[in-house]
């Protein structure tokens, strides 16, 4: 069968066959000529020049010399078998050593003829020994242009053991360069090109694995990762597109008397700026006709929930109704407490519907909803519930939305013929560009601004020998009247000495701070939801001072009189983690802290995460180291959607070519919708191709 160049099986390359065309397939993913193009080094050796022997610098991390091996031979007993060849140069001999892989060695070492050899020189005695080296015959270095940038690829383990390290792969990449009927089309229009000043794509992807310096090799990969990053865009922003333009919404045009009447009699405060232009691009999304998908990201504190209470009296004053959807009980309770506040003044009800609320009261709430006379029903799942029936649902509000599955938005968009608008909330701030990949056919709103009086958390780092003065210091708090959290880190079912741990702490806080004039409660995984409710509650109320938890308590919950946050070992948390703890505090009017202990001696990134703490307060700045520490992939995975992998570029490095990609895709789609002029067709030709490919693009949501 004839294949496009590109899509020949990797298979039918010269120097691969069956077995190696599976273990590349299965270690790396290169299934295709055009899968191995891709994989692009991760950077490059120069190999300019040779050293002499006589003159190897002692702090050499690799040396390229050109000689002849004299003989090749395993010494050593067994346990300390190893290979040695001895290798001489015009000014002085050296030993290659393989400690594995040696009768392969001896098998492939050429003996006697001119050979290049490059490693890292380490010195013993009077002697200099390569372990592991790079050797290959001189005619060969010659003919492939040895000198000069030489890549380095990444491989794996199994592969480097069936010669498929980086110069196995190397081999086989100078192969396929050279293959009959090499060609790589273009498919981005020549004025698209020029104008983002990008190379062509085939030369780029010669320069990516061969390039002339260290210049051509950044054009080359610049190309290669954008295409990577339109091809992405153009899928993401596509289907935004489509959720937005092609499905019909309900239309909320007026901005009625609810909303006029909250705004100028019951609001508490003025809005932020941040907040008043979130409502106004709101207002612009439910206008349209079409259905609103956002995402709104604001940090812990930053005003969401009057964000989704104005957006939720704009629907009923269209005459529908809104949902607000939170992750726990204790939250939804608290929602509501809050919507019933701020609602006191204006005739709209509203009911709570959790699993904990049964019998009349769920008959009555079922039966409002239904009738329509419930205008906003505040919840749990409970809410998607089968039996849940709205007269008119217009609106959905998802606050702490990576507790909430695709399939269970699925059963939300059920509720009615025409879809509720959604509004998604979070505060777990995601770097922007995680957020253009990750949440790329969203609208995303930015809440980037505190109410203005907050007080700065103070945060600092101490060690277990502090812990007297640390627990000096709550009783100092606590004789304030206030209250305080002590954080464990989280306990799985399995880690029982995790579980000792906070066990052990809890015992000690009891000991330091004993009944009569303190009482201190406990919530972690293991307990029964109703225990855990139960305690929680106590504090909330004030009737418990110090609460030692587990991470349970992470997320939304709200108790303004807790102004102390103790983190326990806090370097076995991530970034993120500490500071949706730190947000438990913080909330009331007094000044509040945040106290991170750790053992003595960390590590980098973990006191890297610890100085970031407290340096900065900004949950945008954190989401960024965070991002640097653990990579994108590893920060979306605390998320439920699923990151796209991708194989040149790289959403640490290439921010600006995300950017620059994005903005080319929302801009040829919107002048082009389906890619069908005529200078678009190789595009779509390739994003169809792809697409196809990647089933993993499909998957993002
Ligand atoms: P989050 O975004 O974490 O959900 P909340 O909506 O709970 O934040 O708001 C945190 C606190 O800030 C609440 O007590 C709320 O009343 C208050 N708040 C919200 N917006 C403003 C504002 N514009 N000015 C002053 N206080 C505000
Ligand atoms: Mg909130």
């Amino acid at each position: 069968m004839e294949h496009p160049f590109l899509e020949t099986p990797i298979a039918l390359l010269k120097g691969v066959g069956p077995k190696r065309a599976e273990m590349l397939a299965g270690e790396l993913g290169i299934r295709t000529f055009g899968d191995l193009l891709l994989h692009a080094p991760f950077r490059y050796e120069d190999r300019t020049g040779f050293a002499q022997i006589s003159s190897i610098a002692s702090d050499a991390v690799g040396v390229q010399l050109a000689g002849v091996v004299l003989k090749i031979e395993q010494v050593g007993a067994a346990g300390a078998r190893r290979t040695v060849a001895r290798f001489r140069d015009a000014t002085g001999e050296c030993d290659l050593v393989w400690f594995k892989g040696g009768a392969w060695a001896v098998a492939h070492v050429p003996v006697g003829t001119q050979v290049v050899v490059y490693g890292k020189p380490q010195r013993y005695g009077n002697r200099w020994s390569i372990p592991h080296p790079e050797v290959e015959l001189a005619s060969t270095f010659e003919q492939r242009g040895g000198q000069g940038l030489q890549p380095v690829y990444p491989s794996t383990v199994l592969l480097g053991q069936r010669g498929l390290g980086s110069a196995g792969i190397a081999r086989l990449v100078r192969t396929l360069l050279e293959a009959p009927g090499f060609e790589v089309s273009d498919p981005l229009p020549p004025a698209l090109r020029e104008e983002s000043r990008l190379w062509d794509r085939q030369t780029a992807v010669r320069a990516v694995h061969a390039p002339a310096d260290a210049t051509a090799a950044a054009h080359a990969r610049r190309r290669l990762a954008f295409d990577e990053l339109l091809l992405l865009q153009l899928t993401l922003v596509r289907r935004k597109q489509e959720l937005t333009r092609n499905q019909p919404g309900v239309r909320f045009a007026t901005v009625g008397d609810l909303f006029n009447r909250f705004y100028a009699d019951c609001l508490p405060f003025a809005l932020t700026g941040a907040q008043k232009r979130v409502l106004r691009e709101i207002r612009a999304d439910v206008n349209t006709g079409w259905h609103m998908n956002r995402l709104l990201q604001g940090d812990v504190g930053s005003g969401k929930t009057v964000v989704a209470l104005l957006t939720a009296l704009l629907a009923l004053d269209n005459g529908h109704q809104a949902c607000i959807m939170a992750p726990t009980e204790i939250l939804a309770q608290q929602h509501f407490v809050s919507f019933s506040e701020l609602l006191a003044g204006l005739p709209v009800r509203a009911t709570l519907l959790t699993g904990n609320v049964k019998g009349a009261a769920r008959r009555e709430a079922l039966e409002g909803l239904a009738s329509g006379e419930i205008g906003i029903a505040i919840g749990t799942h409970a809410l998607i519930e089968p039996g849940v029936v709205f007269k008119q649902l217009g609106l959905a509000v998802i606050d702490e939305q990576h507790r909430f599955g695709v399939e269970q938005r699925a059963k939300l968009w059920a509720k009615s013929t025409t879809p509720p608008h959604v509004l998604v909330m979070t505060a777990t701030p995601i770097p922007r560009t995680l957020a253009m990949t990750a949440y790329g056919d969203l609208d995303v709103s930015l809440l980037d601004e505190l109410p203005p009086g907050r007080k700065p958390i103070r945060t600092v780092h101490r060690t277990d020998a502090a812990r007297d003065s640390v627990f000096g210091f709550l009783q100092d708090e606590l004789a304030l009247g206030r209250q305080v959290y002590i954080v464990y880190p989280l306990i799985e079912e399995s880690e029982t000495l995790e579980f000792k741990d906070l066990m052990d702490g809890y015992e000690s806080v009891v000991r330091r701070f004993p009944l009569p004039d303190y009482r201190v409660g406990i919530v972690h995984g293991r307990q029964r939801p109703e225990d855990k409710e139960y305690e929680m509650r106590r504090f909330i109320a004030g009737e418990t001072h110090i609460l030692v938890a587990t991470t349970v308590i992470e997320v939304g919950v709200n108790v303004p009189n807790a102004s102390v946050m103790v983190v326990e070992s806090a370097e076995r948390f991530g970034l993120s983690q500490l500071h949706q703890l730190r947000g438990r505090v913080g909330r009331g009017s007094d000044a509040s802290y945040c106290i991170l202990m750790t053992k003595e001696g960390l590590g980098r990134d973990a006191l890297r995460r610890v100085e970031t703490m407290c340096r900065t307060q900004d949950g945008f700045e954190i989401a960024e180291v965070d991002m640097e520490l653990r990579g994108p992939g590893d920060v979306m995975g605390t998320q439920q959607s699923g990151m796209p992998d991708l194989r040149v570029a790289d959403l640490l490095r290439d921010r600006e070519i995300l950017a620059a990609a994005r903005y080319t895709a929302t801009v040829l789609l919107e002048s082009d919708p389906d890619l069908r002029h005529p200078a678009h067709a190789a595009l779509a030709n390739e994003l169809r191709r792809v697409r196809a490919a990647r089933r993993d693009w499909s998957r993002i949501s």
